[in-house]
């Protein structure tokens, strides 16, 4: 019915599901309508992409809805399924250097980030090719006349919505889990960063993944995305992206009663004690908040130091920052590149003119250059502000840019009260040389991920999620998996 072709593992004799309307792609790229990509190191077009629009979503979710029909993809051998997944990870890994240019292009990431993205992005596939492939039910052994057992069931057809900062990182977070359980994904990545999607889409099919079972529609978030969430073929919804986003998908998620899983921004307290390795908590409260420009969920954004260090401390602080080498992202010395776009600089310069306002003094940068060859990108300067009480706006809100708040505190009490004083909880970081207080504090910071004497560690086994505005469920690890299924119950009679 749906004219692919048979699978000669698992011969259906007759697809039991009436067709779904033909699906219509977005026009083919040279066509138009477009998406444009613009590098934001120098302000060139990156590329350009075919733009979905509203009227697409129908015909993605239905193809997607005639691939999980129609193809073996969820009764495949959990073998077969992870050969599949193993596959696209070994593609995206011999592909990682015109994968990371094409995203140097695209978000402006220095090099090396770049080249994380895809790494990573490559070893979520690794990962739950593994995982799917040792996937286990539980069985209740006999109760006289039955036995029962839970299994994990996919939902169908699960939307994917993905910001900007972390491209083919984030898609491959949900799309490698989504499809291990046996689903299909339409994925609509942000249209800052359209083009490694397509990128991912590509090595899915060269690696053998049944056609139609992830689809990519590049539109924006107000039409394309806001039409996914609410298109009643899909089942399930997973988002990574700012909060209040998150906030207006959950309630349409409330409204149909679908799940939701969120990843959502963040405003995370790094802590420096007396007695921390003072160099070593330096270096991590630097790359903490000034790598990817500040542009990450878990951006160290509040510094909090022991009063009796805190002068010394901030001092050698801002005078690293101000060393911090800013710089185009082909440059191997770069440290911090340009953020994802003119508009987002004015906002992080507008948050910094808020904090003078607010009464900050500013330690370090504060200001976009505007000479030579980064005048023509959006740079914004790494900048350290202290001198603002812990309420106020720029301590509080995600500026999700370059900018660090530094703020002193007096004994445990306070400093848990002033870091947990914040409507986010996604992660925290502690530097110390004592065990016993790293215990204490990690278990009374109200954050997702607590990273001690060391920051922004990350690894697939390990599940990731926010607590508080920072999202709801989890990613990675088994949990990961578990997003993206459902439970069910069979009882056995004997
Ligand atoms: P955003 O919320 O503006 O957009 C994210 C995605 O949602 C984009 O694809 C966008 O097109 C889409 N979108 C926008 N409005 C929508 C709507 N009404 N319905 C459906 N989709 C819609 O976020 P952004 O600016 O792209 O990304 C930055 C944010 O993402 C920051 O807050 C950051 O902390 C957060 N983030 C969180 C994590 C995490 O794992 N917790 C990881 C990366 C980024």
């Amino acid at each position: 019915c749906c004219g692919q072709p048979p699978d000669p593992q698992r011969p259906l004799a007759r697809c039991p599901f009436p067709s779904p309307p033909a699906f219509a792609p977005p026009a083919p790229a040279g066509a138009g309508p477009f998406l444009l990509s613009i590098n934001p190191a120098d302000g060139s077009q990156a590329g350009r992409v075919a733009q979905a629009r509203a009227a697409d979503v129908d015909g993605a979710v239905a193809h997607a809805w005639q691939a999980v029909r129609c193809q073996p993809w969820r009764g495949l051998r959990l073998d077969r399924r992870a050969d599949v997944l193993y596959e696209i990870g070994r593609l995206l890994r011999a592909e990682r250097e015109p994968l990371a240019r094409l995203q140097m292009a695209d978000s402006g990431k220095p090099w090396k980030e770049c080249l994380h993205m895809v790494d990573s992005a490559a070893g979520s596939f690794r990962y739950y090719a593994a995982v799917c492939e040792t996937l286990q039910g539980e069985i209740t052994p006999a109760r006289g006349e039955y036995f029962s057992m839970a299994i994990a069931e996919p939902f169908g057809v699960i939307a994917a919505i993905t910001p900007w900062n972390s491209p083919i990182m984030n898609e491959a977070q949900k799309v490698a889990p989504a499809l291990a359980a046996g689903n299909a994904v339409v994925l609509k990545p942000s249209e800052e960063t359209p083009q490694l999607a397509l990128e991912l889409l590509r090595v899915c099919h060269q690696a053998g993944l049944p056609q139609g079972l992830l689809q990519v529609l590049n539109g924006s978030g107000e039409e394309v995305g806001a039409a996914l969430v609410r298109h009643p073929g899909v089942r399930m919804l997973s988002f990574t992206g700012g909060t209040e986003t998150g906030r207006a998908i959950a309630a349409v998620a409330g409204q149909r009663l679908i799940p939701v899983g969120l990843e959502l921004g963040g405003k995370s307290p790094h802590i420096v004690c007396a007695d921390a390795d003072r160099e070593a908590a330096l270096a991590g409260v630097l790359s903490g908040i000034f790598g990817s420009a500040g542009q990450s969920c878990v951006a160290g954004s509040r510094l909090f130091v022991e009063r009796a260090i805190y002068a010394e401390f901030v001092a050698a602080l801002a005078q690293r920052t101000r060393a911090l080498r800013v710089g185009l992202p082909d440059d191997p010395g770069t440290q911090v590149g340009p953020l994802i776009s003119w508009q987002h600089r004015d906002k992080v310069a507008g948050y910094v003119e808020l904090g003078r306002r607010e009464g900050a003094r500013v330690l370090a940068g504060g200001y976009a250059p505007e000479q030579g060859a980064l005048a023509r990108g959006a740079f914004y300067m790494p900048t350290l502000l202290d001198g603002l009480p812990a309420q106020a706006r720029v301590c509080q809100e995600e500026i999700f840019g370059p900018v660090l708040v530094a703020l002193p505190f007096d004994g445990e009490d306070d400093l848990i009260e002033q870091a947990n004083g914040t409507a986010f909880g996604l992660a925290a970081g502690i530097w110390t040389g004592s065990y016993p207080r790293a215990w204490r504090l990690a278990r009374a910071l109200e954050a997702g991920s607590v990273w001690i004497n060391t920051y922004k560690q990350s690894h697939i086994a390990t599940p990731f999620g926010g607590f508080k505005d920072s999202g709801i469920g989890r990613e990675k690890g088994l949990q990961g998996l578990r997003l993206y299924s459902q439970n069910k119950s069979i009882y056995w009679g004997l």
